[in-house]
């Protein structure tokens, strides 16, 4: 096994271990490649979740968030070209008759490769040419390449004919673009403004694969931006900017992230790129962003039959506004986060403790109370401090086990902050508080508690820099 899996062996232990991420369907044996979230992962992804929409819907003018139905009309798959054209390349291994996506092989082999810049000749010449091996069997003996739908579909109402067929929506965006004309018209919309969605998006990958990075259900958070046409270009440079401050404003590090602008575009746009971070396989988007013309909106104007063209009252002319999306997949981003956070620290006296270095922000529980010892009044006194602190911060209390052992649970969720209470503290109100991340222990008042831990925890303390 080499480090990459390891780490993330490690990762994925650590999630099921800790209440993070539990396969999907355990007590049945498991479904492959599904996976729930637990109760600290729910809250981390929730974390995650605001601190895109205070970021992008709240703080931003002009900014309007919907929740669409994931059933839509197949009509707007058809509008879309997603009927017509969503689909991977698939190959099979005629050895051990494993399927594959043809630019997986490919990237995996060299990343440098970008195979999305390729034709499916292009790759199956590339195969060819590398002796590139199956991943399973080692052998080079792969079938042509052909392309596979990623749509699921399913049937809407008791008959199963093909009038009835209805898809799983592939990506949150179609949701935005059907209800632009309704949140133009109630909102009293003016351009530039967008539309924000988190929910979830469905897609038959050929192959889910590296935890919760690709999977067949996950989430998105999406948003598009409506703009005057000939400006797109200019808006699309600027959300580029935009998009990667905010992931750098989260603090994961900023060498781990870098832009991947498209060189193959497809066809509803003319410019894309990619904001990839450094997972521990390899620098992997977590981001797309699309220059998306208004092929989009000029596609559900045809097939609708309805004008959806905008009025601009400077220019005294109507046109099919352009679009620039910004599309981020929660799980990957929640991968990003973990991945970044986790460390074997070797401690001083020879021990190792697992730490998670959650930015505080995002982390699922903030702080943690703890009786230094079950008696002579110190419970009680803790848990009227995780009484007051409750209504501000996602609050643990823990009194079983040594303190020692109590600071390794709370490290390993990542939790900032452990409060102690001992018999000082019924004497003086004074507590000690100690930082995750140094391990230092400061003696403060229980009356400053609140100050301190709201300071570091607030998405403001992340986001302000954004400002
Ligand atoms: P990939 O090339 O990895 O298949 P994509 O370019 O098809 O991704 P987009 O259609 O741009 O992805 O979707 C926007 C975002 O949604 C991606 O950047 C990613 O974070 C997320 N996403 C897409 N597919 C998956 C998946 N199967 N599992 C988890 N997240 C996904």
């Amino acid at each position: 096994m080499n480090n990459t899996e390891k780490t993330m062996e490690k990762i994925v232990a650590l999630c099921k271990g800790r209440g993070f991420i539990f396969p999907g369907s355990e007590i049945y044996g498991g479904l492959a490649n599904t996976w729930d979230y637990g109760p600290l992962g729910t809250r981390l992804k929730n974390n995650v979740k605001d601190a895109w929409r205070k970021k992008f819907i709240q703080e931003r003018h002009n900014s309007f968030e919907v929740d669409a139905d994931i059933l839509m009309h197949p009509r707007v798959w058809e509008a879309s070209g997603h009927v017509a054209s969503f689909s991977d390349p698939l190959l099979d291994c005629k050895e051990c008759k494993l399927r594959f996506r043809a630019d997986n092989l490919i990237d995996d082999f060299d990343p440098d490769a970008h195979a999305d810049g390729m034709t499916k000749e292009e790759m199956f010449e590339y195969i060819k040419a590398h002796s590139i091996p199956c991943p399973h069997c080692g052998k080079h003996n792969f079938t042509g390449i052909r392309e596979f739908n990623l749509m699921f579909a399913t049937h809407r109402g008791v008959t199963e004919d093909n009038k009835n067929v209805i898809y799983l929506r592939p990506e949150n965006a179609q949701g935005e673009y059907v209800n632009y004309p309704s949140v133009l018209r109630s909102m009293r919309a003016k351009l530039p403004f967008s539309i924000g969605q988190i929910g979830k998006a469905f897609r038959n990958e050929i192959v889910a694969r590296q935890f919760i990075f690709r999977m067949r259900e996950f989430e998105q958070m999406e948003m598009q931006f409506f703009v005057r046409p000939g400006e797109e270009l200019k808006w699309f440079s600027t959300w580029k900017e935009w998009r990667l401050k905010w992931h750098k404003a989260l603090g994961l590090g900023d060498e781990k992230y870098r832009y991947h602008d498209h060189e193959k575009l497809a066809h509803y746009a003319n410019a894309a790129t990619d904001i990839e971070f450094q997972m521990p396989f390899g620098f992997k988007e977590v981001e797309g962003i699309h220059s998306r013309t208004n092929f989009d909106l000029s596609q559900h104007e045809k097939f609708s039959g309805k004008n959806i063209k905008y009025f601009d009252p400077e220019l005294g002319e109507s046109y099919v506004p352009y679009v620039i999306e910004t599309s981020i997949g929660v799980d990957r981003m929640f991968l990003s986060v973990l991945c970044s956070a986790y460390e074997e620290q070797k401690l001083d006296n020879g021990e190792t403790r697992v730490v998670l270095h959650l930015p505080a922000a995002l982390a699922p529980v903030k702080c943690a109370v703890m009786p230094l010892v079950r008696k002579d009044g110190l419970p009680e006194k803790a848990r009227e401090i995780v009484n007051d602190l409750k209504f501000d911060f996602s609050t643990h209390y823990d009194e079983k086990d040594s303190i020692g052992k109590r600071y390794r649970r709370q490290d390993a969720i990542g939790t900032p902050y452990c409060i102690t209470v001992d018999h000082q503290t019924l004497e003086d109100n004074t507590v000690t508080l100690r930082h995750r991340d140094s391990m230092e222990q400061t003696r403060v008042n229980v009356a400053d508690l609140h100050r301190l831990i709201h300071d570091n925890v607030s998405l403001n303390s992340l986001l302000r820099k954004l400002a």
